[in-house]
């Protein structure tokens, strides 16, 4: 990686970079480790597996009665013949151990167990029984009612893949395999700082010219949803020396750090200074908003992301690139964006030059999509997020844009365990 090239101070500088440019960049520089453990399956959920997943049985693991019934052979039975001997009892768990002859049956609970011998179940309320006799009054099929060996999962087939995240479905197949322990990517170490003299911590009383730390509660909020150590390292005042040492002791201890703040080129600005002496640092401009300026390096082993202090930009820079960066780094496998095309509701102001990422409200009607902004779009408004199910992805080349045009949008709320 290059050292620090500060190209960050036009506001159409051409050198910006495309927000597709920037994450290439970002995957790129991120070395995956291998490393991976073994954890109880219910510890398992929301971890990336490590490993594929081959069946080693057959699930269901024998043949067996989808209903409650009778299981009697076809053969025996015609329009003259349709009484059987009922000569046993099968229940899930609690076999039937003896043999049928003809026109024998046996009375089997959903999930016991058929012998080779039957190969149909017919419903308990289909049947008349007496003394031990039924009587069929239905049409009866081969193989009706029965659940065959491996018909849900077959033995030997891979099940799970390597790099997924494994979701309560998951933890269910792989019970249902008789896994108890699943390989998973070792967790990695994230740690995250603010920066600036104004901030002040939840628990204290705000005086004029004060913030409350936002940042650190997002971060710490946006990470908990990977599975990350999330190491939370306070704030820092800004001053070059302070900030320093706080740098160098989470570098050694993190796989990633994030800060927020003082990335700019402001006279309290003092993350990327202390980047270009401890590291490897880029410092770009991206063609994108909200969202600028951002450094993204590393020092030593530890990766560096210096998102910018506005608590919007934060996460919507964490969306565009963290998000992406932390999924290399736990070996999640990549999973395709879903987007919409939906109508705008309103105008929206827009210049050429940048990607733009507003926050917005997506409804469906009458099986159409449409979108508005979720208010004021300012990088400080937190609540615009807040208030928000989708980003609205506008294009650089996209200008003013009007009620009625249709826009990308990227829907928040769809992104479930499931699609991942
Ligand atoms: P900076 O990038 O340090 O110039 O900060 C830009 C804006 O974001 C300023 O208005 C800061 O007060 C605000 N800001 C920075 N860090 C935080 C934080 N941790 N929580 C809330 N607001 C912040
Ligand atoms: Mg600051």
């Amino acid at each position: 990686m290059k050292k620090m090239k500060d190209n960050c101070f036009n506001e159409f500088d051409p050198n910006a970079l495309s927000v597709e440019q920037a994450l290439r960049k970002i995957l790129l520089n991120i070395r995956v480790k291998q490393d991976i453990e073994h954890v109880s399956l219910k510890d398992s959920v929301k971890r990336i597996l490590g490993k594929n997943i081959k069946s080693t049985i057959n699930v269901p693991n024998y043949k067996n009665s989808a209903m409650d019934g009778y299981a009697i052979n076809v053969k025996d039975f015609n329009e003259k013949n349709n009484v059987y001997k009922c000569i046993g009892e099968s229940f899930a768990g609690n076999p039937f151990n003896g043999r049928l002859k003809s026109n024998e049956a046996i009375k089997v609970m959903t999930g016991g167990l058929i012998p080779n011998t039957c190969n149909a179940v017919v419903m308990k309320e289909l049947v008349k029984e007496n003394n031990g006799v039924i009587e069929i009054s239905s049409r009866i099929f081969k193989n009706q009612n029965i659940r065959f060996p491996g018909e849900d999962i077959k033995k030997n087939k891979t099940i799970l893949f390597k790099g997924k995240k494994i979701n309560e479905i998951d933890i269910g197949i792989l019970a249902s395999l008789g896994i108890s322990k699943v390989p998973v990517n070792k967790k990695p170490i994230i740690g995250f700082i603010s920066t600036g003299d104004e901030l002040i911590s939840v628990e204290k009383k705000i005086k004029k010219s004060q913030v409350y730390d936002s940042n650190r509660y997002l971060l710490h909020g946006l990470l908990s949803k990977f599975p990350v150590v999330i190491k939370d390292y306070g704030v820092v005042k800004d001053k070059l020396s302070l900030i320093q040492k706080k740098f160098i002791k989470a570098t050694k201890e993190c796989d990633m750090l994030i800060t927020t703040g003082g990335v700019s080129v402001g006279d309290a600005d003092y993350v990327r200074i202390v980047l270009d002496k401890l590291g490897e640092i880029d410092f770009w401009k991206i063609a994108v908003k909200p969202g600028r300026p951002l450094a993204y390096g590393s020092i030593g082993r530890c990766l560096f992301f210096g998102l910018p202090g506005n608590p919007v930009s934060v996460v919507v820079t964490f969306n565009l690139f963290v998000n992406a960066a932390i999924n290399k780094l736990i070996n999640k496998r990549q999973t395709n964006e879903l987007t919409l095309e939906a109508e705008l509701l309103s105008d929206i102001k827009k210049r050429k030059g940048r990607k733009e990422f507003k926050r917005g409200i997506l409804i469906c009607n009458k099986n159409k999509f449409f979108v508005k902004k979720s208010g004021s779009q300012g990088s400080n408004i937190l609540t615009s997020v807040k208030d928000a199910n989708c980003y609205i992805e506008l294009d650089e080349n996209m200008s003013e844009l009007h009620k009625g045009d249709k826009v990308k949008v990227i829907p928040l709320t769809l992104t479930s365990e499931y699609y991942e």
